[in-house]
C-alpha cells in the first residue's frame, strides 16, 4: 500500500519545494531498507562474536564503502583490536517444574554465566525475604547446591526504601545473581515484571543467573531443569570499519559514526537489533553514498564502530589510536538508533553546543521534516562519548516515538518501519553541508 501511494506520489510531483528530485529520497530509503534488512536478517546472527556475526557485518560494511569508492586511511579499512567476550553457541534450556521456557521470550541468561547443567530443586525468596536479616540468614542455610529463586516483586517497593535498606537489597541481588565465591548455591533465578532487556559481558561470573518473565512462572516451584553452557574468546579479534570521502578543504573533518555490532546469539535466540543499530548503519551508509558522489566541502570521515554494546570499546581503541588528527574535527554526528521518528529526534550535547543545535532545529523548520528536534544534554550512552572526554564538538542524535523493542529479540527488521528516515537523512545532509 505505502509503495503504491508513494510511486503516484512521485509520478505527481517528481520534484520537490528544494529542486531536488524526490526519487532521490525514494531510492535512499529503499537503499536504506536493504541494509537494515541485510544486516538484521538471521544471516548476521545479530553481529555478535557467535558464528563470527561481527566479522560478516564488517565485511558486508567494507564492501560498500569499496563500492562507494571511500578512500582508506591505512591499507584497508579495518582497524582491529582485541576483546574478551562470554558467548553462548549452543541451545540454552531452562524447565520449571517440567516445562520447557523459551530462550528470548520467556527468559534471558545473564550474559556473565558460565556453565551449567543438571535438575535443582529450588529455595525460594522474597524481596521482603532479603530485607529482613533473620529470614536470609534461615534462607541461606538452605541455598548450597540448589538454585536460589527471587519471586516477582514491586520495583517500586525497593526504589522507596532507605538508601541503607535498597542498598542492602542490591548487594545482596548481587551476591545471589553473580555468586562471589561464599554463595554456595548452584545458580540463580529471577522473575521479573518488566520488560526483558539483554546485554553483554566481557567477563565471566562466579554463578549462573537467569532472568524470567513472570508470566512463564508456576508456583511453587519444585523443579528447574537447565542447560547452559557458555564459551569465552579471552582474546577475540574484532574491528572498526573507516573511511573517508576528501572534501574541497581538508583543514578540517567532519567524522560521521555508528556502531555496527548488537548482542549476537543467547543459544538459539537471535538479537537482530534493526533498530539498534542495523538503522544507524543505514543512515552512515545512505550518507556515505551522497557525499562521494556529491563532493562535500569538508572532508568527512565514516567510522562504523564494533564492540560498542560491550562498553564502547571499540569507540574508545580508536580516540587512544586515531586514523586523522582529532583535533581538526570540526564536528561529529553520531547514529544509534534512527529506525523511527514518530515523535522526531532527540539531540545528546544540544545544550553543549548549543549554536549548531539552534542551526539544526531552524533547518528543520525552515524544509519541514522531523515532527520535532528535541535538545539534551550530554550524555555518556553510546560512542560519541569516547570524543565528548576528548572535548571534540559533535552530537549523538536518536529518533524516538514508534515501536519500542530494545535490546530484546523483538527488534527485527520487519516491525522497524524507518518512519521518518527519508527527512532524518535529508536533513542531515543539510545540516553537515551548512557546518
Ligand atoms: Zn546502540
Amino acid at each position: 500500500m505505502k509503495t503504491l501511494r508513494s510511486k503516484i506520489l512521485l509520478l505527481l510531483f517528481p520534484f520537490n519545494l528544494f529542486g531536488i528530485p524526490q526519487y532521490l529520497y525514494a531510492f535512499q530509503t529503499e537503499y536504506a531498507r536493504e541494509v537494515v534488512n541485510t544486516l538484521a536478517s538471521d544471516d548476521f546472527y545479530g553481529r555478535g562474536y557467535v558464528k563470527n556475526g561481527d566479522k560478516k557485518a564488517a565485511e558486508f560494511i567494507k564492501k560498500e564503502f569499496e563500492r562507494f569508492g571511500l578512500l582508506s586511511f591505512e591499507d584497508n579499512y579495518f582497524q582491529s583490536f582485541n576483546i574478551s567476550i562470554n558467548t553462548f553457541p549452543k541451545q540454552i534450556q531452562l524447565s520449571i517444574n517440567g516445562k520447557k521456557l523459551t530462550a528470548g521470550k520467556d527468559f534471558l541468561v545473564e550474559p556473565g554465566s558460565p556453565s551449567v547443567q543438571g535438575t535443582f530443586e529450588v529455595v525460594e525468596l522474597t524481596a521482603d525475604d532479603i530485607l529482613s536479616n533473620d529470614k536470609f540468614r534461615s534462607k541461606l542455610i538452605e541455598i548450597p547446591d540448589k538454585f536460589t529463586v527471587l519471586l516477582p516483586y514491586e520495583i517500586k517497593e525497593i526504589t522507596e526504601l532507605k538508601k541503607t535498606e535498597s542498598d542492602r537489597f542490591n548487594s545482596i541481588l548481587g551476591f545471589l545473581k553473580y555468586g562471589f565465591s561464599r554463595n554456595p548455591s548452584a545458580g540463580f533465578i529471577e522473575f521479573t515484571e518488566s520488560k526483558l532487556t539483554w546485554s553483554g559481558s566481557t567477563r565471566v561470573e562466579g554463578k549462573a543467573s537467569f532472568i524470567v518473565s513472570s508470566s512463564a512462572l508456576s508456583k511453587p516451584i519444585q523443579k528447574i531443569k537447565v542447560d547452559v553452557q557458555n564459551k569465552f574468546f579471552e582474546n577475540h579479534e574484532t574491528q572498526n570499519v573507516i573511511g573517508y570521502v576528501e572534501g574541497e578543504r581538508t583543514d578540517s573533518v567532519i567524522t560521521l559514526m555508528a556502531h555496527y555490532d548488537h548482542l549476537g546469539m543467547m543459544g538459539e535466540a537471535i538479537f537482530t537489533g534493526a533498530n539498534d543499530n542495523a538503522s544507524g548503519i543505514a543512515m552512515l551508509l545512505s550518507l556515505a553514498k551522497h557525499f562521494s558522489t556529491n563532493k562535500p566541502k569538508y572532508t568527512i570521515v565514516f567510522i562504523a564502530f564494533g564492540a560498542e554494546e560491550l562498553g564502547l570499546i571499540g569507540s574508545k581503541y580508536f580516540v587512544e589510536n586515531p586514523l586523522y588528527d582529532l583535533s581538526t574535527t570540526k564536528f561529529f554526528l553520531n547514529f544509534d538508533i534512527a529506525g523511527t521518528g514518530d515523535d522526531g529526534i532527540q539531540v545528546v550535547n544540544g545544550s553543549v553546543y548549543r549554536t549548531e543545535f539552534d542551526r539544526l532545529v531552524q533547518t528543520n523548520q525552515e524544509a519541514n521534516l522531523l515532527p520535532a528536534v528535541r535538545i539534551r544534554g550530554a550524555a555518556c550512552n553510546s560512542d560519541h562519548c569516547m570524543f565528548d572526554q576528548k572535548q571534540i564538538p559533535g552530537f549523538y542524535i536518536y529518533t524516538r516515538g514508534g515501536i519500542q523493542a530494545y535490546h530484546d529479540v523483538f527488534d527485527r527488521p520487519e516491525t522497524l518501519p524507518l518512519t521518518e528516515f527519508r527527512d532524518y537523512y535529508q536533513l542531515m545532509i543539510k545540516f553537515i553541508s551548512e557546518l
